[in-house]
This record gives C-alpha cells, sequence and structure tokens, in this order.
C-alpha cells in the first residue's frame, strides 16, 4: 500500500463510520431490524392498513441522482434517498427488455408480467388484438377487502400507468374503454377518489366509443368534475378529470377523505419523471420527493407502507460536471435552439439524454409497515407481493405466479 492509498483508506473508513453513526439520527430512519428511530417501533412483519405506492414514471436510478444535484447540488439529498429499505426492481416485458408504462405498472401492481402496451391483462394477451386474462390488480383486492381506494396522476387518468391499476384492457390506447371500467368494477364499488388529466382527449375517445362524461355520471350517479376545486368539501368518492392536475393539492385532497376509511385505503399516486426534457423531468422528481416527504410526515409508519419506485427507466445520465456547478449547464441554449426533430440524443456539458426507456433495473424504495421486504435484487412483480404480504393478504389461485 502507497501512502497516499493508506491514507485514503483511513479518511474512507472514517467516512464510512461517521455516515453509518449518523444514521440513527435521520429523523424516521428504520433500522436494520425494522424498527422507526423516532415516531413507534416497527417490528419486521408488522401488518400494514394502508399502502400509499409513489410512482416516478421513468424514474430509474440515473433519474433519481441528477434529481438531486439539481435539486441541491449534491447526491443522496432527496427525502426518498433516506428511506431504510432499498431494492433494484426488474422491469421487463415477457417478451424483451425495455418496458413501457402498460407492462411495467400492470407488473407491479398485479404480480404478472406481460407485454408492453398491455393493460392489466396476462402475457396471453395480444396487444390492440386479443384480451388475455385479466390480471387482478392490487386496487381491486383493496376493494375487495372493503378498504378505501384512490388513483392520482399528472398524466391523463386512463394513460398506462393509472390505467394500470383499475382497468384491463389489450392496449394501453384505448382510453374510451379503459376510463369507463372505474364505474363498472370487478371489485368492491371501485375506485373511490380519482384525481388526474386527460379530459379532452377521453372525452374525445369516449365520444368514438358512444358514451361520454356526463352519460357516465349520470348512470352511475357519480359527478365527473373538470378541476379539483370543483369538488365540494362533503364529496366522499370524488371523480376529477381536468386538462391539468396538481398532483400535490390532489394528494393532500384524497388523504383527507381516504384517512376517514375505517378498514384502511391504497393510494397510487403516479408523477412523470420522463427526462427527455432533462430540467423538466428533473425537477419534477424533486417535486415529488418534496410531497412525498410531506406526505410521509402526515402518516403513521406504524400501520402505514410507503413505497416509491418507477415503471421503468429512462436514457439520462451525469458524466461530467463539478461541484458548486449546475449540472444542467447548457440547458438554456439548448432549449431555445431550434431542433430539426423530436428524440434522439440530447447532449448538455454534464448530462446526457438518450430519449428513451432503457432496461436496468430501477430502485423501490420503502418506509413503513411491511418495509422490511424490499431489498435486493427482484422482478417488479415482488413489489405486488411486498403490498399483499403488508395487508397479510393471499392472492388468489388464478393471480398467482
Ligand atoms: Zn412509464
Amino acid at each position: 500500500m502507497t501512502r497516499s492509498l493508506i491514507l485514503r483508506t483511513l479518511f474512507l473508513s472514517v467516512a464510512i463510520l461517521a455516515a453509518s453513526s449518523a444514521l440513527p439520527a435521520a429523523g424516521q430512519a428504520q433500522q436494520a431490524d425494522g424498527r422507526i428511530g423516532a415516531g413507534g417501533q416497527i417490528k419486521a412483519g408488522q401488518k400494514a392498513k394502508n399502502v400509499i405506492l409513489f410512482l416516478a414514471d421513468a424514474g430509474g436510478v440515473p433519474v433519481i441522482n441528477a434529481a438531486s444535484l439539481l435539486g441541491y447540488g449534491e447526491p443522496l439529498r432527496l427525502n426518498v434517498q433516506k428511506w431504510p429499505h432499498l431494492g433494484l426492481s426488474e422491469t421487463s416485458p415477457v417478451d424483451a427488455f425495455v418496458s413501457d408504462s402498460a407492462n411495467g405498472m400492470s407488473a407491479i401492481v398485479t404480480g404478472v408480467k406481460t407485454h408492453n402496451g398491455v393493460i392489466s391483462q396476462g402475457p396471453d394477451g395480444v396487444r390492440g388484438k386479443k384480451d388475455g386474462t385479466p390480471a387482478k390488480t392490487v386496487l381491486e383486492y383493496a376493494e375487495e377487502h372493503g378498504l378505501l381506494t384512490g388513483v392520482i396522476t399528472t398524466q391523463s387518468i386512463a394513460d398506462a400507468t393509472p390505467a394500470a391499476t383499475y382497468s384491463h384492457s389489450n392496449d394501453r390506447g384505448k382510453w374510451g374503454e379503459i376510463f369507463p371500467q372505474a364505474f363498472s368494477p370487478r371489485f368492491g364499488d371501485g375506485v373511490d377518489v380519482m384525481f388526474g388529466a386527460g379530459r379532452q382527449k377521453i372525452g374525445e375517445q369516449m365520444a368514438t366509443a358512444g358514451t361520454s362524461f356526463d352519460q357516465l355520471s349520470r348512470t352511475h350517479g357519480r359527478p365527473i368534475y373538470g378541476a379539483l376545486a370543483d369538488v365540494p368539501a362533503s364529496a366522499k368518492r370524488p371523480i376529477v378529470v381536468s386538462d391539468t392536475m396538481d398532483v400535490r393539492a390532489a394528494t393532500f385532497k384524497a388523504l383527507d377523505i381516504l384517512q376517514k376509511g375505517p378498514k384502511g385505503y391504497l393510494l397510487v399516486v403516479e408523477w412523470d419523471a420522463h427526462t427527455d426534457d432533462p430540467r423538466e423531468g428533473l425537477q419534477n422528481v424533486v417535486d415529488f420527493d418534496k410531497l412525498i416527504a410531506e406526505v410521509e410526515k402526515r402518516v403513521d409508519l406504524n400501520d402505514t407502507l410507503l413505497v416509491f419506485t418507477a415503471d421503468h427507466s429512462f436514457g439520462l445520465q451525469v458524466d461530467g460536471g463539478r461541484r458548486g456547478e449546475d449540472v444542467l449547464a447548457g440547458y438554456d441554449a439548448w432549449k431555445t435552439a431550434p431542433k430539426d426533430k423530436e428524440g434522439g440524443i440530447v447532449r448538455l456539458k454534464n448530462v446526457m439524454v438518450n430519449d428513451t426507456h432503457t432496461g436496468e433495473e430501477v430502485p423501490a424504495l420503502a418506509i413503513g409497515a411491511g418495509a422490511e421486504r424490499v431489498r435486493g435484487y427482484f422482478p417488479n412483480t415482488h413489489l405486488f407481493d411486498v403490498m399483499m404480504q403488508a395487508w397479510g393478504w393471499k392472492a388468489d389461485a388464478a393471480s398467482a405466479k
């Protein structure tokens, strides 16, 4: 060992010691035995009453890393990066290496991998051609068990990620048949709280399919509001389909309702994290992370499981830059420059974006009741088991893998 190597090793050991001794002080950091430092003690195997699944769409490891650098100028500053339980979740569909949101989210919420483009149906489904066996979703299980359920997204409420929780379709593009399925649930009384965007396009597609927001509302006796602000304070099962959705306001409004459920609740919150526009995408992750920190303070982690993950990864990498420098240096020039085509490679000084989904595993982070099952490398279908086991539920034989 050279002198400098010895020094460096010494320094590293001290740094690691310092870091590990700092762990218990990190607020509610859950310790290796599953107990929580502050706010009660969670034993391994503690049952969850409530589950909240936070889905950063396209929020892979490199995006999480870059978001911390954008938001705080340093790595490891996001709230979710302080959570005690981490695994790497593999996202591929049954027949390819790289996932889309349809297969990615379907696998997480049903425990069954399928083909890209297919919404919560088994691999016997063929996109756009043939229905596969419906795969029962955690939301359907929650409804069956009498829990309250909610789905919130920055995107269209009929887009692949939210759709995978409450519908089954052989093609993610069929918004006109996907959205109405929320009103004809297979279990319980269906999704209780739905807040999302996509009003215009869902309306157009429903018109083609021979229905409308008004008709659905009248048939099922449930108003479909056009804005979050229109929801009356007394509403117990509100649906909002707007043009854009304020997910932070939506999440708190949903919790006001869901936390009143005596048997518990499932809440799924999606925030888009595609970084084809790197500043927009990374800022979304920073904002989502702040919301998650607020939610974490509001729930009791002794009876609530929080999971953060992505449906698939994305081709963004930090490959240069110095501390103190803007990680997105050169962004403004890129943003204002004329572009001949959408997509392709974006080359900023410190960041390269290959505008496509990628195949590497995504982070799955967890805290709270049942969080200890999130560890190691696993297929994304394991996250379905994590949620079911947190509640102490068994999947039906038909959904078993
Ligand atoms: Zn996606």
